[in-house]
């Protein structure tokens, strides 16, 4: 809905800019040719005023009338008749026109015919002692070198119009349907006062659909750009209440494991320290009571047994859920940029860019969840590591590849580094180095690595720094 809304409301706009337009250069097209109509028409006047005035005689015995030759200057006046005193008009209606012509002053109209092709009118003024007609012809009259619109293709349509006749200077197109933009103006002449009409009819086909379309389909890509990146933050979002649900999670089963563990050695323990002080005391005694003795000893060695049992069930319960698991083919980039992207913000807030290097793909057989939880250690413990370093010399490499059938990743940091003494500890349950550290990131790790087949080892980076090396063997080719 948003969509279509936001379309409407931007096509109603371009729309109606680009009827604004047309409208714009319909009026000024329009207006350009009542001006250049009107210029021509009162040349007409003007040529008369001249022969009324200057009243042109033949030369002495020629027929060859001076104004006569005006159509060579004027190419529409077709022709030009002249009544002396006495003679008479050839032709109808001039009479009328010159009687007008005498009360008026001024030309006058007659035998107005706009309805043939070309168009024809006479115009007529009153003088002494000739008075003179102009036949016109109308379609000469318009000035087709200045006019401003392809009067073939134009699609404005424009007509001279006088007492319901009208004559078509263009045809333009006229569809029925659209909007329609109209001009009526009369020309600026007294007598020849023709009404200019211009028609623009603009059909629905000449709204700007492309540029229409191109909004429709950019306002649908960025909202769908928009929808992706909401989907995607609150996705981001979920991952992350996940890790801290399942950090709680895991912490609460540690938590419940060392109680169990607490109490399950509790006993075996006391046993052992009451049988082994039980049995030095009878042996200080003298005589030392050597067979009550022997079986405290007796006793204190099965409880130990007793607690070493304890602890086998113990790792072999933990064990087992990495060692059922069934293995899944997994892209090791693609776990990576997981683990990269919910660890984002850490990056950030230590202004650490990881730069991520896949020399070669590696499509390794594990345990998807296991692999994931692998790579979130050995990357959260590098930008641990590079909290000790300043901001401008942390860097974070991470290297994916294969070799001898299996698929490598290598961590590489350059952060505190791994003392030559810790680098044989780092791997063992409890060993940390960090205050308030669990030491158990790394052990289960390797524990999960181990059980999926692979190897996770460490190594000093030069130089300065940390890598750890993850192999798991590669899944075999689809
Ligand atoms: P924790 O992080 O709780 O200390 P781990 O098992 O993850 O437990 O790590 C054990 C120890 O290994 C750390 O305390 C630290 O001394 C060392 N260590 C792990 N990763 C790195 C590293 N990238 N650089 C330096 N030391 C490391």
């Amino acid at each position: 809905m948003v969509w279509f809304a936001i379309s409407v409301i931007g096509c109603v706009l371009l729309a109606r800019n680009e009827l604004v337009q047309l409208r714009e250069a319909f009026e000024i097209d329009a207006r350009i040719s009542h001006r250049l109509l009107s210029q021509r028409v009162v040349q007409h006047e003007a040529v008369l005023a001249t022969l009324a005035l200057l009243q042109p005689a033949a030369p002495d015995g020629s027929a060859d009338l001076a104004e006569q030759r005006l159509s060579s200057v004027y190419p529409q006046i077709l022709s030009v008749q002249r009544r002396d005193a006495g003679a008479a008009w050839l032709g109808t209606g001039l009479d009328e026109a010159e009687q007008a012509s005498r009360q008026s002053r001024a030309a006058a109209l007659a035998n107005a015919d706009f309805t043939s092709a070309r168009g024809r009118y006479q115009l007529v003024l009153a003088a002494q002692p000739a008075s003179y007609a102009l036949l016109i012809d109308i379609h000469g009259t318009i000035p087709w070198n200045d006019w401003s619109m392809p009067v073939q293709t134009s699609p404005v349509r424009v007509t001279l119009e006088h007492a319901g006749q009208a004559f078509v200077v263009q045809a333009g197109r006229v569809a029925a349907g659209g909007w329609r933009f109209a001009f009526h103006k009369h020309l600026d002449s007294v007598s020849q006062p023709f009404e200019v009409v211009a028609i623009r009819q603009v059909g629905w086909q000449e709204l700007p659909w492309l540029a229409m379309t191109l909004w429709a389909v950019a306002v649908a890509a960025a909202l769908a750009t928009w929808s992706a990146w909401q989907g995607q933050r609150s996705a981001r979002r979920r991952a992350e209440a996940l890790l801290r649900v399942g950090q709680v999670a895991r912490l609460n089963t540690l938590g419940e494991l060392a109680a169990g563990m607490a109490h399950e050695l509790n006993q075996p323990l006391t046993a052992i320290l009451a049988n082994t002080q039980a049995a030095k005391r009878l042996l200080q005694e003298d005589p030392g009571e050597l067979p009550t003795a022997l079986q405290a000893m007796d006793q204190a060695v099965a409880q130990a047994r007793r607690a070493a049992e304890v602890l086998g069930r113990l790792r072999r319960t933990v064990e087992q859920p990495a060692r059922a698991a069934p293995g899944q083919t997994v892209d090791l980039a693609q776990v990576v940029r997981s683990a990269l992207d919910l660890l984002e913000p850490e990056c950030q807030g230590r202004g650490v860019t990881a730069s991520v290097h896949i020399e070669q793909i590696a499509l390794v057989l594990a345990e998807r969840v296991a692999l994931e939880q692998i790579v979130h250690n050995l990357i959260t413990n590098a930008l641990q590591a590079l909290d000790a370093v300043p901001a401008s010399e942390r860097l974070l490499a991470i290297h994916i590849g294969a070799a001898k059938g299996m698929g490598v990743l290598r961590v590489v940091d350059t952060g505190s580094g791994i003392a030559p003494d810790t680098l044989p500890h780092v791997f063992e349950p409890f060993f940390t180095t960090r205050e308030g550290g669990l030491g158990l990131g790394l052990s289960l790790c390797e524990t999960l690595a181990s059980g999926m087949g692979g190897h996770l080892s460490a190594q000093a980076n030069v130089p300065r720094g940390a890598i750890f090396v993850l192999s798991l063997p590669l899944a075999p080719a689809p």
